[in-house]
């Protein structure tokens, strides 16, 4: 399988840790652009960009709140000013605000949406400006620009004591199938990735705890906690030819844990 990125420009955010990294880092040795995304963390990504650029890819980092109007504007104006366009979009950055839900406060709710969901649309709407200037596409040419977002287990699974997050990630599922409808006779495709357990500092607290690690393999039925690469090998695909039919759809990168475990010994 071909997974074509050399060249491209890819913009991701949240990609001083985590998943974000490890899919900044997959772009990187495909040879891609990226531009590295951090809000806080300026350490992470430059580690991030030592990555890509020993993987044989080019980049910049780039400081920006996703969930601020004036940041998104000016991370995509540098990445045109660096490479002229943006390709693919991965919009990935993301929290947790955690509260039983009688407790939950307004700003818990807010900080959550402001960048799990008006993030992401805020992203993607410079994304689709930049993809609308690339010309008329014929319907045998490729997709001229790809969103991928970061979306979770939860935007199907209920999580008690988690509301905002789950609303976020619902809120996401909707975001990519309307926007995937709008755009795809442009050929533009747009499509989320779900990650079950992936082992990175937003869940640190479980899988560095033996009981939690323990209980939280229960849910998994391929029985191990995933790792940033199993989510950025996808990403790459989703991003790729290969991948160009592919539009509307989320990937369950989980381990099973969809497929309701509970039921793994004959219910
Ligand atoms: P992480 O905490 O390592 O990464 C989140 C990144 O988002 C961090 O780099 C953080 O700095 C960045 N970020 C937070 N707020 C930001 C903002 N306002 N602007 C820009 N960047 C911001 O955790 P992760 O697990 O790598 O999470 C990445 C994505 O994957 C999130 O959307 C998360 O919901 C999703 N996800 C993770 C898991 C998992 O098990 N780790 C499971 C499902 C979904």
């Amino acid at each position: 399988m071909s997974t074509q990125t050399a060249n491209q420009t890819v913009l991701v955010t949240g990609a001083s840790s985590g998943i974000g990294q490890g899919i900044a880092i997959a772009f990187g040795q495909k040879e891609a652009n990226v531009i590295v995304n951090y809000h806080s963390d300026e350490d992470g990504a430059r580690q991030t960009l030592d990555e890509i650029e020993k993987g044989g890819g080019k980049g910049f980092i780039c400081k920006a709140d996703v969930s601020k109007e004036e940041d998104v504007a000016r991370m995509f104006q540098a990445a045109l000013e660096a490479y002229g366009t943006v390709d693919v979009l991965v919009s990935n950055a993301g929290i947790q605000q955690d509260s039983a839900f009688a407790e939950m406060t307004l700003d818990q709710w807010n900080k959550v949406m402001n960048t799990n969901l008006t993030g992401y649309f805020l992203c993607a709407r410079e994304a689709i400006k930049i993809f609308n200037q690339k010309g008329e596409a014929g319907p045998d040419d490729k997709a001229k620009g790809n969103i991928i977002f970061m979306s979770s287990v939860h935007d199907i699974i209920p999580w008690a004591g988690h509301v905002n997050y789950a609303s976020s990630k619902g809120g996401i599922l909707m975001l990519m199938k309307s926007l995937a409808l709008e755009v795809a006779p442009k050929k533009i495709r747009i499509n989320a990735i779900s990650p079950g357990a992936i082992a990175t500092d937003i869940n640190e607290d479980v899988w560095n705890d033996e009981e939690k690690r323990k209980e939280l393999l229960k849910l998994i039925p391929y029985k191990r906690i995933g790792k940033p690469e199993d989510v950025a090998k996808v990403a790459v695909w989703l991003a790729s030819p290969d991948s160009d039919y592919v539009t509307g759809t989320t990937i369950y990168v989980d381990g099973g844990m969809t497929l309701y475990p509970g039921f793994v010994n004959n219910g």
